[in-house]
């Protein structure tokens, strides 16, 4: 059966070009254009923007955000097997397809459209996505080039992502994210919806950067974060000595006798300060 967007069904596409997954480029396809076209609302609209993709694949999230209307998609593909593939899909929707093979690593996000409102969406390769949200939470300049994250990880990290203080998942990821965004996870995903099924369940999550975060220094956060949570079951007397100890904590005003995980967003940014 055809797919709604009138182009070949995905499972035909993988097989006509040979895209059997590769493990170690972390490919687990999305073949349920329902599925895809939920991910794909979730970012919010899309019609005035350019939608940056990573990892399009055999190109069933790409195809989702084009039949949703997007004005433009850029999409970054590590494996050159998939580029005829994506090809179909660009010559299917003329000048709204642009896919740059690469690895995202290494892609200057910021010089993609640049001046354009951006919203970038993607399923991530596990092994490189923890980087990819880092790198886009700490662009040259804030407010950042984009409007919305909506990404899709193992929902393991997308709990970590969405945490917040006196929760087990909280640590330098939830941190940041708190600091400078506003993040939620969307929806679960099931293996069996991903062809070949991962081990775990993926979660999707949306984040909006926050206009105007509190006063930091990116540097000393990662520095506070780090040494906090390295040690997240002591008491921060320790696990912050090595950064000034009690006299760091004295002028941050922070009881020496609690642990990282129960400080909030906003004491963290004082931890972070005071040093
Ligand atoms: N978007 C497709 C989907 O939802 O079915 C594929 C998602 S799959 C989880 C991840 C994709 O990212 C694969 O197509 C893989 O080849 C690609 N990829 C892996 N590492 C990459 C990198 N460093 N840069 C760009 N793409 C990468």
């Amino acid at each position: 059966m055809a797919a709604l967007d009138g182009l070949p069904p995905l499972r035909d596409v993988i097989q006509r070009h040979g895209l059997d997954a590769k493990k170690a480029l972390g490919q687990n396809f999305l073949l349920d254009l329902n599925l895809t076209q939920k991910i794909a609302r979730t970012a919010g609209a899309i019609e005035n923007h350019t939608v940056i993709e990573v990892g399009p694949g055999p190109g069933g999230l790409t195809r989702a955000i084009l039949a949703l209307g997007a004005k433009r998609v850029i999409a970054i593909e590590r494996d050159a097997r998939c580029l005829p593939a994506l090809a179909e899909v660009s010559a299917h929707y003329p000048g709204r397809l642009t896919v740059i093979g690469g690895d995202a690593l290494k892609t200057d996000f910021e010089a993609l459209a640049p001046g354009e409102p951006v919203r970038i969406i993607a399923n991530l390769p596990y092994n490189v996505g923890t980087q990819l949200l880092v790198n886009w939470l700490l662009p040259k300049t804030w407010p950042p080039f984009w409007d919305s994250l909506t990404l899709m990880f193992q929902r393991e990290v997308g709990l970590r992502i969405v945490a917040e203080e006196n929760d087990d998942h909280y640590g330098r990821l939830g941190v940041l994210c708190g600091w400078r965004t506003r993040a939620h996870m969307a929806f679960d995903v099931p293996p069996q919806a991903f062809t070949p099924p991962p081990k775990v369940t993926s979660s999707v999550v949306h984040l909006e950067p926050i206009p105007n975060p509190l006063p930091c220094d990116v540097a000393s956060l990662e520095r506070v974060t780090q040494a906090a949570f390295g040690q997240r079951r002591k008491m921060l007397r320790q696990s912050v000595k090595s950064l000034g100890g009690e006299a760091l904590l004295a002028r941050a005003e922070i009881d020496p006798q609690r642990r990282a995980e129960t400080l909030s967003l906003d004491e963290f940014v004082r931890l972070a300060n005071a040093l």
